[in-house]
């Protein structure tokens, strides 16, 4: 597993790295120097699960902004810097856990080696990031075009930049919307690196294509062993970035908790709204902290099957549904009542 060996890197008071835990990361769309907007877009991308936080700082405002902002949050904060590298300095003065920068686009060795100065005077990681979209003339030359070798040897070189400032307290992402490349790009990467990987499909889409996306991306290069940290990004509200990610990273295994909802396609057999139902249940689930399998099943044909197999279950009649535990059958429930007897249940649930 690469990512059991990648060096442990400490972002405010959490590790990625070195085999702890993959941790999902968020960024904020609010203008960071609002901070009250800001303060209350990452309280609710807390309490959806994201544990580490980044919010772009294009200005000074808005690096001045992160010391109020953290005040006011519970999770590590991480800088986003493009072009300038003075907002990466104010950033890390005002209370950065972390800063995100691409080397190749915030100007000379002078300017890089004051932001890693700066770093080192405060022992905070930085993160290398290029994206495909940015990748060098020379390189994009050299490999015929945006290719994943082009874009490992750009972060690469990158990274040597900060290295020869003495500094290796690093972390990498290597972003494209061309999943494939990705997935090769990260593939590369890790078998050349040992610094711990941020891992992302950028630009991924809507809700609905990047979360495909990302699903299959993700899915690829996490179940290689490749990753330490990842994001989800979509053209949505963040919050759904973080219920996507938790989803990707239990499928995988990689993560215990949450319970997970199983529901059948329905057919002609479906007597009562299994569509709503099962929609319903999704989000009611989300508020119990409990790590358990829900079956919502459209009739009785596979029903009591499938429900065996999860703690609980309903399977669907003519309007009315089977409340059925482990297997076991306990009652006929009218539909309307389906959705409540369900959560009585969850709310009595023994751990
Ligand atoms: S569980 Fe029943 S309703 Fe659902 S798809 Fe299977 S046969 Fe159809």
């Amino acid at each position: 597993m690469y990512r059991d060996h990648t060096k442990v890197v400490q972002i405010g008071d959490k590790k990625i790295g070195g085999g702890n835990p993959i941790l999902i990361q968020s960024m904020t769309n609010t203008k960071t120097e609002d901070v009250k907007s800001t303060v209350a877009q990452i309280l609710a991308l807390e309490a959806a699960g994201c544990e580490i936080v980044r919010c772009t700082v294009p200005s000074r405002e808005a690096a001045e902004a992160l010391g109020e902002i953290k005040k006011q949050i519970h999770i590590p904060l991480v800088a986003d810097i493009h072009f300038d590298y003075r907002m990466a300095v104010a950033a890390m003065e005002n209370g950065a856990d972390k800063i995100r920068i691409n080397p190749g686009n915030i100007g000379g060795p002078e300017k890089i080696k004051a932001v890693v100065d700066t770093a080192k005077e405060r022992n905070i990681p930085i993160r290398v990031g290029v994206n495909s979209g940015s990748l060098e003339k020379e390189l994009v030359e050299k490999y015929h075009g945006v290719t994943a070798e082009g874009l490992v040897e750009s972060a690469l070189d990158k990274v040597k930049i900060i290295e020869a400032f003495d500094y290796d307290n690093l972390v990498i992402s290597i972003k494209s919307s061309d999943v494939l490349m990705c997935v090769k790009a990260h593939e590369l990467l890790a078998e050349r690196t040992n610094y711990p990987l941020h891992v992302g499909i950028t630009e991924a889409g809507t809700l609905y294509s990047g979360n495909i996306k990302s699903a299959v991306g993700l899915g690829i290069i996490l179940y290689q062993g490749i990753g330490d940290t990842i994001r989800v990004s979509l053209t949505g509200d963040p919050v759904e970035e973080i219920k996507s990610a938790k989803r990707i990273l239990k499928t995988l295994n990689l993560r215990k908790g949450g319970i997970e909802v199983v529901s059948c396609p329905t057919c002609g057999r479906t007597q009562i709204d299994l569509i709503g139902l099962a929609n319903q249940v999704e989000t009611m689930v989300q508020e119990f902290p409990l790590d358990i399998k829900v079956a919502v099943m459209g009739c009785v044909v596979n029903g009591p099957g499938e429900a065996k197999e999860a703690d609980i279950g309903i399977a669907g009649g003519k309007g009315v549904g089977l409340l059925i535990k482990k297997g076991e059958i306990i009652r006929k429930v009218p539909e309307a009542e389906l959705l409540g007897t369900l959560r009585r249940e969850l709310e009595n649930w023994e751990k």
